[in-house]
């Protein structure tokens, strides 16, 4: 089968490797549809500055590489049963399905209680096993999840961050209370899902927007957003302060490098005894002014990944049509073209980039 393997920052190449084996408890998947997540972008992007270049070219030469397919956010059919699978477990060849990657051992105190995101043994496809930028791709039948036949595959494939987006507000813990106003720091994919779930699930009253793109904040207006600033234009801050003076809770979708201004920019902007929650993936360290933070009693939480039981939840509210999936994604690219495609995802000018195994487009 054809598929794109990662083996360091910058390094990726199309091969054709055997289409892979089942254990007796997987399903076989033939991958219909498998998204670029801001996660997978973080792998690619080499380091910025010139020491950290230099010393992952080090370690590159003292290390093996690490030899993985890469892509978790993934839908398709089922083509081929383990042989436990095919007496007994709700799945048949044919299902169109979409699935959960945490990979977790079902047996430690977080996976008993529903908490598998944290489990110390888990194994993410698409991280540590192959994932789904591929013709094919394996993975247990526990945790494939059946699409609604209104959802495209296209859809299914967000299913997965939008289970994350839903876990990110229930960590917030806003669900409950009722709260006026949030802010919203970037407009990518998970800033877009967060703004869809406040407005269906939560009675909050203004949702503001920031980002760098005026076509992501365009979208955002479309999809329910009070008001939104480009921070390239603007001090959002500042505007935000004057506009909205309580804000109650901030999610910062951003990470990376950028979150080392968006951090400063939630914890400015939140009222006293607001919340923030750390949704992008923080890889630079970043320097907080925690004396505001003390001093504005502060509540920081944060969000990785999703539990199992809230991308179900996630794929019962897209398929009652509740959270609009398809407008995100801008970029369609077949797995040939994958290089293009994560060029295009890394350029920050596209929102989800959906790659498609076997489309030749
Ligand atoms: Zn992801
Ligand atoms: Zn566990």
């Amino acid at each position: 089968m054809k598929a794109c393997v990662y083996y360091r920052p910058g390094k990726i190449s199309l091969e054709d490797l055997p289409k892979p084996e089942l254990n007796p408890e997987d399903v076989l998947i033939r991958v219909e549809a498998c998204g670029i997540c801001g996660s997978d972008l973080h792998l690619l992007r080499p380091p910025s500055n010139t020491v950290k270049r230099l010393k992952l070219l080090v370690r590159n030469m003292l290390t093996k590489p690490h030899k993985v397919i890469l892509g978790h956010e993934i839908s398709g059919y089922v083509e081929e049963l383990g042989e436990k699978v095919k007496t007994g477990a709700p799945v048949n060849i044919g299902d169109r399905v979409t699935i959960y990657p945490n990979i977790t051992c079902g047996l430690c105190d977080f996976c008993r209680i529903g908490y598998e995101n944290m489990c110390a043994s888990s194994k993410a496809v698409g991280r540590e096993l192959h994932g789904g930028f591929a013709e094919y791709v394996v993975v247990p039948h526990k945790n494939i999840m059946k699409l609604p036949t209104n959802l495209s595959f296209e859809e299914g494939a967000l299913i997965e961050p939008l289970g994350c987006a839903l876990h990110a507000v229930k960590n917030t813990n806003i669900l409950s209370e009722k709260i006026k106003t949030s802010v919203i720091l970037g407009a990518g994919t998970m800033g877009l899902l967060i703004l869809q779930l406040l407005r269906t699930e939560t009675e909050v009253e203004n949702v503001v927007m920031t980002d760098i793109y005026d076509f992501k904040l365009r979208l955002a207006e479309e999809l329910g957003a009070t008001m939104t600033f480009n921070a390239r234009h603007v001090n959002v801050s500042e505007e935000i302060k004057r506009k909205f003076p309580s804000v109650d809770a901030v999610f910062e979708c951003v990470g990376g490098h950028a979150a080392i201004e968006t951090l400063h920019q939630a914890i400015r902007v939140v009222k006293p005894r607001g919340k923030i929650c750390l949704v992008g993936a923080l890889t630079t360290a970043v320097r907080l002014r925690l004396g505001e933070v003390h001093s504005k009693e502060i509540t920081i939480v944060s969000s990785y990944a999703s539990t199992y039981k809230d991308q179900l939840e996630a794929l019962t509210l897209a398929a009652k049509r509740k959270i609009q999936l398809k407008p995100l994604i801008t970029h369609r690219f077949p797995l040939a073209r994958i290089r293009e495609a994560f060029r295009e995802a890394l350029k920050g000018t596209s929102i989800k980039v959906v790659i498609y195994p076997h489309q030749a487009m």
